[in-house]
């Protein structure tokens, strides 16, 4: 599949041996791991929510994946089509589809995460140059080791399994919901995959806005997001205004958010400011 070009530039550069081609060995392993779960990133990303899209390395990634998309999402995965149309118009069983005869699509391997993350790692400490300490003070300019070429020949093994046990991208499967953020993009999740995580940021990359979403026993779901007053500094309105607790903890110490009145239209600006009060003990 999509692997095959870089399993063929690690061979090549493993050949030698050398130790400036087993650093660019290493660079491509770690490119094509990443690749796999990009991949997976792809397949999925009308999903995504937006704290998930600010992780790149492949285990937070893949564990926010799996909370917030698809539970399933490091199991091996299968997909089949049925030779006859289904007639029904209704759901039906697992039994009654289990009646129908099928012909395989296309299969996808899953991933064994603590493994690959492991290889992951060790692969990206042969990319730095190492720097002196007093027991070597030597720089060394490619930083491999005896076990270099050992890790980058695992991490080979690794990335030839995938490329031959995938020939089709499986995104999450399940019934959705949708809701409208108070930007205006409408956020579509996977119930099966909200379940599990209690906050969610809107796909809108530019959106600042955070949700708790809860799914009752009876399949009810809630979107809700936390909500802070501002009250207006003009003494002849002084209306209550509201803030989403996203955008509050987006300012940063010594910025400010900047916000006019929704009843008189005044400026105003909102950042955090230390407090000092007088503290009393409670009394005994
Ligand atoms: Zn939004
Ligand atoms: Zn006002």
């Amino acid at each position: 599949m999509f692997l095959s070009s870089y399993i063929s530039r690690i061979e090549e550069l493993l050949e030698s041996g050398d130790a400036d081609k087993l650093t660019y060995a290493a660079l491509e392993a770690r490119l094509a791991l990443e690749r796999i779960c990009y991949e997976i990133l792809k397949i999925n990303i009308q999903h995504v929510d937006g704290n998930t899209r600010e992780k790149w390395q492949p285990k937070p990634l893949i564990n926010s994946l799996q909370e917030t998309v698809d539970p399933y999402i490091t199991s091996p995965k299968i997909i089949s089509i049925s030779k006859t149309p289904c007639e029904e118009d209704r759901n039906l069983t697992k039994e009654e589809f289990e009646q129908y005869d099928y012909v395989e699509i296309g299969r996808t391997a899953g991933i064994d995460l603590k493994k690959f993350n492991s290889i992951y790692q060790s692969l990206g400490s042969y990319l730095h140059t190492r720097m002196p300490r007093p027991e070597t003070i030597e720089i060394s300019r490619y930083p491999v080791n005896d076990k270099t070429k050992e890790k980058i020949i695992e991490a080979l093994y690794l990335i030839k399994h995938h490329n031959e046990a995938t020939n089709v991208q499986i995104g999450a499967f399940g019934e959705t919901t949708s809701f409208k953020c108070l930007c205006g993009t409408v956020n579509t999740r996977i119930i099966n995959g909200i379940k599990k995580s209690p906050a969610l940021k809107c796909v809108n990359t530019e959106c600042l806005h955070k949700w708790k979403v809860t799914v009752s026993d009876e399949g009810d779901i809630e979107w809700k997001t936390p909500l802070v007053e501002l009250v207006c500094k003009n003494n002849n309105c002084k209306s209550v205004n509201q803030a989403t607790h996203g955008q509050i903890f987006a300012i940063h110490k010594g910025k400010f958010h900047s916000w006019s009145c929704g009843s008189c239209g005044t400026e105003h600006l909102v950042g955090w400011g230390l407090s000092v009060q007088q503290w009393q003990s409670p009394k005994k």
